[in-house]
């Protein structure tokens, strides 16, 4: 998608080889003029999937998530990292590895908002080594719920989380490809879906 891919030129920086930073319009201010096209963009995506669910992980999958929900008119989960006094019973958690942060955490939905009979559609900010969609899909099948399929802003290919998913046989749309960062420097892939 060309509106995310220019913005990314616009703004984005990135840090290293591996990481890049999306802090002005998604991962600390939002912009939300963006990010209702992200939702638009997204909903044209899986049109006709029969979606009753967006499931998402706070916090930076949650302004794309809500965005695709609101057009879909479907609710949205999010997968907390902290169980709090509101969220203790009735669980279901995957231990996940945050590709940014270097650490583990056991990320957990509420059995009560994810049923047997929802069809989900997993929204993320970034798939980089897919472990964020991973336990994702893992808290949907324990739910026995169906996934539709998995939407990332944006997907850095040169990291292999989206080749996982695939070939797991799970649909993956992601807005704006990266295949390779140097610093200041972000390259795209060619053809890349509106
Ligand atoms: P994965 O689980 O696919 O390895 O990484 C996905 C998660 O890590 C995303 O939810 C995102 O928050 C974070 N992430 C991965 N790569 C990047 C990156 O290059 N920049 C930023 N800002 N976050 C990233």
């Amino acid at each position: 998608m060309k509106l995310v891919e220019e913005k990314i030129k616009a703004e984005g920086k990135a840090l290293d080889s591996q990481v890049l930073k999306v802090d002005s319009f998604m991962n600390h201010q939002v912009d939300p003029k963006f990010m209702k096209q992200i939702g638009d963009a997204f909903a044209k995506a899986f049109h006709g999937k029969r979606i009753t669910k967006i499931l998402t992980l706070e916090s930076s999958g949650i302004a794309p998530a809500v965005m695709t929900g609101l057009v879909l008119g479907v609710p949205v989960l999010f997968g907390r990292k902290k169980t709090s006094l509101t969220l203790q019973n009735g669980l279901l958690s995957a231990e996940v590895y945050s590709f940014t942060k270097q650490e583990s955490s056991t990320i957990s939905v509420s059995a009560e908002y994810l049923q047997q009979t929802d069809v989900v559609l997993i929204i993320d900010d970034f798939l980089a080594n897919g472990q964020a969609a991973l336990g994702l899909l893992d808290i949907c099948r324990q739910a026995g719920a169906e996934v539709a399929g998995i939407g990332a802003v944006i997907e850095k290919v040169f990291q292999d989380g989206g080749r996982k998913l695939r070939e797991q046989g799970v649909m993956v749309e992601s807005l704006a490809k990266i295949t390779a960062l140097e610093e200041g420097e972000v390259f795209f892939e060619e053809e890349v879906k509106a």
